[in-house]
């Protein structure tokens, strides 16, 4: 009996090599087969006469084989398949190489179709290697809306349109997972017809339906897991933290600067959101110095007050200690009690009576001296004395334990994941479960935050405080890079600093390839990349520190450098030991160096101008005007243009819309990094149907809450999710 989980050995003879051709591409049953789907198509479902076509343009032609002859070439040792074709208007010639065995397969007589490229020769018109199919009235590979498949080693699209065809038939085997009344209001057709479509269409609208079809269901399924991981954190109980006017305006008017609006107004959402007994799940979403920071100390405020705790947690040590020290100054005229926490800190602030202070340089041994500290920070973050508790990710996953944490706020960190958010209530010893603020520097356009943050509420600052100057832009050819030299060494003698940026080569996979490569293997092997990313940072480092400022302290930053190895050159960058930063596209997010104010970044053409924009934000921090060079050695007329964007807009959300149409979400966020799912037919920025599909989420789970009639859907939505990596 054929099912959809029938090994698809089962319905042809496989040799190994196409066996495992099948299996690298994930393909080992009936039903992984029927959702293998085309990457694109190719239209010969117009079909031309011979006396019709015309040379240099693509034709799809039916007819007769005439004669059919194969001839060697002397010179270059080929076999070229000579075919006349003829219909009732004409004849044409046709050329293959190397194909012999196609004067057996079309002998004189034979009917076929072919599409291909028209040529004119010195004796009439030719067309040269086209596909090529004997007729049928089922045509597979031409005169017809043709699937192209993804190919690999040892299957070629042909192949696969040959195997798939005749399975086709069992595609009623598939259950439609969509309820009825979606498919009805939506208007979509049945997933097997849809399958059915989506592979040998048979015209443009059909195709077209079921697209929407495939596309919905994916983005319901998105929805619908976001929905029900929304849900399942609101059934936590919080404590409300009811908004405290006198206290909060008592801590605004004290602030040296006025909060722009952007930042009154969420600072507002997140106060309303403390005062509900569910959980708070918000996004904070914010421009590189939009002033995120103090909207989170106003919500920390509002929760130390009421004598809950307060968990900030950031991606690094040093960026950490940057916030501890925000902090302190920030609430330098209250009583809450501030305590930083990583693995090298155990600082609490002067506040205490005995203020504790672990030595940076006492690093985390067993020595009991250390330990005795660092048991008593826990004691007092266990017994609720540190109001707010600043450090790393270890803070929520090592031994400590809170008293009654009520808030955590997570800085520079995409996503969050659920396993994390059970992680808190873990660490929580009181009953309530904490409320969660992130907070991120990565402007996502609108239409793709509803796909990967739709468990989220957000909020964004668009607007940046006045006053904050402007940094100017420039893209400086390649003849004008001794004046760019030249105005960085005049800047850092007046005591600047300044930041250089080597493009990283993207690797295909992770692997991390034990020895750098001799230079005629990494020419061969792309996935050397990122020995390829230090080699440019190290060129760059050798030739800025030997050749171009011999005199000024260089230092040197790459993702192959161990933790303690990078803290240490982002430490002697903040406190100026070091003049200028050499580094690939690790360096840090968010950290704070006023004093830098060059950015320059080489080979800019290879970024993307929301990652551009993201390095840009590292300078303009201080008082001092600040500069961004973008570096392009082969500047082409395109990268140019899309470069000179930058030189004219600071607005992140733009910038990153600009990149989201150039480049897609995948490209622009990292795959991987950001969470995104991985679709095979839908499409992150298509808005209209990610509100379609959240709004007939919404709609089911008021029904049936737990999808109890939907078994279906549930399957669906579990092996989706384990495929697309949701969490
Ligand atoms: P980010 O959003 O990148 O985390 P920060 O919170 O670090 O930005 O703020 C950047 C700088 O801007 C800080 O020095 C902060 O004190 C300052 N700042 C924040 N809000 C305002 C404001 N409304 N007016 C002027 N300066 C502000
Ligand atoms: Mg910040």
């Amino acid at each position: 009996m054929i099912t959809p989980k029938t090994p698809l050995i089962q319905f042809r003879k496989l040799d190994k090599k196409k066996k495992d051709a099948l299996e690298r591409l994930g393909l080992f049953t009936l039903q992984d087969l029927l959702f293998y789907f085309p990457n694109k198509y190719n239209d010969f479902s117009t079909i031309s006469k011979i006396s019709q076509i015309k040379p240099g343009q693509n034709y799809t032609i039916k007819g007769k084989i005439l004669s059919i002859n194969n001839i060697r070439t002397p010179r270059k040792r080929m076999i070229i398949t000579e075919a006349i074709i003829t219909d009732d208007s004409g004849s044409a010639k046709v050329i293959w190489f190397n194909q012999p065995y196609l004067q057996n397969t079309f002998q004189p007589g034979t009917e076929v179709i072919l599409n291909g490229k028209v040529e004119r020769k010195y004796n009439g018109l030719q067309i040269t290697s086209p596909v090529y199919e004997k007729y049928k009235t089922n045509s597979l590979h031409a005169g017809r809306i043709v699937p192209e498949y993804p190919e690999t080693y040892n299957i070629t699209s042909k192949w696969i349109r040959f195997f798939l065809n005749p399975l086709l038939k069992n595609v009623n085997l598939i259950k439609d997972f969509l309820p009825e009344n979606i498919k009805k209001s939506q208007n979509l057709i049945d997933l097997p017809e849809a399958l059915e479509q989506i592979h040998f269409p048979e015209n443009n609208e059909k195709l077209n339906l079921a697209r929407k079809r495939l596309s919905f269901a994916e983005l319901f399924l998105i929805q619908l897991d976001a929905q029900i991981k929304r849900r399942d954190w609101q059934q936590n109980k919080a404590k409300k933290f009811k908004f405290n006017q006198k206290l909060i305006k008592n801590f605004v008017e004290k602030l040296p600067f006025k909060l722009t609006d952007d930042q009154k107004k969420t600072a507002w959402d997140i106060l309303k959101d403390l005062e509900r007994d569910k959980p708070m799940a918000r996004l904070l979403e914010g421009d590189v110095g939009s002033g995120k920071t103090v909207v989170a100390a106003i919500a920390t405020l509002q929760v130390a007050h009421l004598k809950s705790q307060v968990a900030l947690m950031a991606p690094t040590e040093i960026l950490a200690r940057q916030h501890y020290h925000s902090f302190l100054e920030l609430f330098k005229n209250t009583n809450i009690k501030i305590g930083l926490l990583t693995r090298v800190d155990n600082i609490l602030d002067s506040r205490f009576k005995s203020p504790l202070r672990r030595p940076a340089d006492e690093a985390w041994t067993q020595n009991s001296k250390v330990k005795n500290k660092h048991n008593k920070f826990l004691n007092f973050i266990k017994q609720g004395k540190v109001n707010i508790i600043i450090g790393t990710h270890a803070l929520i996953q090592k031994d400590v334990k809170f008293k009654n944490l009520g808030l955590v706020i997570i800085d520079e960190q995409h996503r969050f994941g659920v396993n994390q958010r059970a992680e808190l209530k873990k660490v929580n010893q009181s009953k309530f479960t904490p409320h969660l603020l992130s907070m991120t520097a990565t402007p996502i356009p609108r239409t793709l935050s509803l796909a990967i943050y739709g468990d989220l509420d957000i909020s964004i600052i668009r607007e940046k405080p006045l006053g904050r100057k402007e940094i100017l832009t420039k893209i400086v050819a390649p003849e004008n890079r001794s004046k760019a030299y030249d105005f960085i060494n005049r800047k850092v003698k007046e005591g600047r600093q300044v930041f250089v940026i080597c493009p990283r080569i993207e690797s295909q996979d992770n692997k991390i390839t034990p020895e750098p490569a001799s230079s005629a293997d990494r020419q061969n092997n792309k996935k050397m990349s990122l020995w390829d990313d230090v080699k440019a940072v190290l060129d760059e480092y050798e030739k800025l520190s030997k050749k171009i400022f011999p005199d000024l302290k260089i230092g040197l930053l790459h993702g192959k450098l161990k933790k303690d190895e990078k803290e240490k050159v982002m430490s002697d960058f903040a406190t100026n030991k070091i003049n200028i930063l050499v580094s690939t596209s690790v360096v840090e997010v968010g950290v704070d160096i006023p004093n830098a104010i060059i950015m320059m970044i080489e080979d800019a053409e290879k970024f993307g101008l929301a990652q551009l924009h993201q390095f840009r934000g590292r300078v303009g921090r201080g008082e001092h005007q600040s500069f961004c060079f973008l570096f392009s050695e082969s500047p082409n007329f395109i990268s140019i243009k899309r470069l000179s964007t930058l030189t004219r807009t600071n607005d992140g959300f733009k910038l990153a819309e600009m990149d989201l149409k150039l480049r897609g979400p995948g490209e622009v966020y990292g795959q991987k990094q950001s969470g995104l799912p991985d679709l095979k037919m839908a499409s992150l920025t298509d808005y209209a149907t990610l509100k379609k599909a959240r709004s007939e989420a919404e709609k089911l789970l008021k029904i049936d809450s737990d999808l109890k009639n939907y078994s279906l859907l549930k399957n669906e939505l579990a092996k989706f999710k384990s495929a697309v990596h949701l969490e």
